[in-house]
């Protein structure tokens, strides 16, 4: 016996049918004799759907309004699962973040998790309830709601996990585990049974939305023992096959197994390229050119800087494309300032990479990427490296027929 978090995303409990095979996992995990926390997604397309209604009133919506929006699809979701459960017999009570506490920051849209009231949890827990928690939301230290950012409860799930001590971090999906690539691009990706979680974290960082980045880096931190597994299979499954199915995030490399060269390859489209042409190049300008952008919460990615023969750089970075508009603004008068020629942003890029913690080892793995692609006619715009992860950024048109490539070269099916 033991205290399992489980978090359900948004196709899982896509529909009333969905959630009532939810609540029977559930229960048959309660029954087992295990304490179980539940976090669970808004409806597949429902948190969508609420930031179109918010865009209709206002362009550009107002960042706490939004948040008071956007967070009610989990709040229906967790009264429809407790709903499901106490028709199974199984006691179960739900919580939105605010009412557990989900202490976070103020940054609407994208708040960080600070702490969590792990009390009124356990004292539910020790009256044999199960605890449905919603995902996505926090409350500021003013009381207000604020969302994690998209893909969040994940994060949600993995921060309860931590604070509660919980055995396990489960993380169902509409996938069977974390794949060599995203199985719906190359449909002869393959199940990986472990992935370290320095492999995981980059591959969540280059975009793979399996995991949102924010729950791996929870998970490093605190230790949490995390599993990413399918809520797709048929919910009376045995205990045991459900809990060695799908994917575990290890966080030893043993060193028994020769690592693989490469064990995965990420990619996303949501990523645009920022370019100032033709800036002096002198001390200081890469933060003139960086420090406001911090300044904003942007997050900037990939950045290269070519210094050409006339003491001119360009200068090149990725922010999110929803940020891009915003970056943009706010370095006009930065180029009028540095007395730089030209600035120009293409959101028509893809940013993919190869991640694989057995390149540490190997020399030549940028080189065999860089054949593939050229093989195929895929021009390189920016690369840049860390010891387990090659990044490239690529024209959007071109992503599909790149990756497809990558994995082939690769050997990964
Ligand atoms: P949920 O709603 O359960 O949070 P997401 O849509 O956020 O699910 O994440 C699951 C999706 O992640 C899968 O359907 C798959 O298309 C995508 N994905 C991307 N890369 C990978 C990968 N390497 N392994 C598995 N799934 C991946
Ligand atoms: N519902 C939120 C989203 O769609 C959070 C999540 O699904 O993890 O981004
Ligand atoms: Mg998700």
């Amino acid at each position: 016996m033991a205290l399992i978090v489980q978090k359900y995303g948004g196709t899982s409990v896509g529909s009333t049918d969905r959630i009532k095979n939810v609540a029977r996992r559930v229960a048959k995990w309660k029954n087992a004799g295990h304490d179980v926390v539940v976090v669970v997604s808004a409806m597949s397309g429902e948190t969508n759907r609420l930031i179109d209604l918010a865009q209709a009133i206002q362009s550009i919506p107002d960042p706490r309004e939004l948040d008071v929006v956007c967070s009610t699809g989990e709040q229906v979701t967790i009264g429809l699962l407790c709903m499901a459960l106490i028709e199974l017999g199984c006691p179960a009570k739900s919580y939105t973040g605010a009412q557990i506490r989900v202490l976070t920051d103020d940054a609407h849209t994208k708040a960080r998790i600070l702490d969590i009231d792990k009390d009124r949890i356990q004292d539910d827990l020790n009256s044999g309830k199960v605890i449905v928690v919603a995902g996505f939301q926090g409350v500021d230290a003013e009381g207000n709601i604020t969302t994690l950012g998209r893909g969040g409860s994940d994060t949600s799930g993995v921060a309860i996990a931590a604070v509660l001590g919980a055995k396990e971090c489960q993380i169902y999906t509409d996938v069977d585990g974390v794949y060599t690539t995203d199985p719906r691009v190359v449909p002869n990706a393959r199940r990986l049974k472990t992935v370290t979680f320095e492999e995981m974290l980059e591959m969540a960082s280059l975009g793979s939305k399996v995991l949102q980045i924010r729950s791996v880096e929870f998970a490093g931190k605190y230790r949490v023992r995390l599993r990413v597994l399918s809520s797709l299979t048929d919910p009376d499954l045995s205990i045991d096959e459900e809990s060695q199915s799908g994917t575990l995030i290890t966080f030893e490399d043993d060193g028994t197994m020769e690592a693989a060269l490469v064990s995965g390859i990420a990619f996303n489209r949501d990523e645009a390229k920022v370019t100032m042409r033709g800036v002096p190049d002198t001390p200081g300008i890469a933060f003139k050119i960086l420090d406001p952008i911090a300044k904003a919460n942007i997050e900037v990615d990939v950045i290269v800087q070519n210094v050409g023969t006339d003491k001119k750089t360009d200068f090149s970075f990725t922010v999110h494309r929803n940020d891009l508009n915003k970056t943009l603004d706010i370095l006009k008068p930065v180029q009028a300032d540095i007395g730089a020629q030209d600035l120009v942003g293409d959101d028509k890029i893809c940013k993919l990479g190869l991640v694989g913690v057995g390149m540490r080892s190997h020399v030549g793995v940028a080189s065999k990427m860089f054949a593939a692609l050229a093989n195929e006619g895929v021009n390189i715009q920016m690369v840049s490296t860390s010891e387990i992860k090659i990044t490239a950024v690529i024209d959007e048109k071109y992503m599909e027929l790149a990756v497809r490539a990558l994995h082939q070269a690769f050997e990964l099916e």
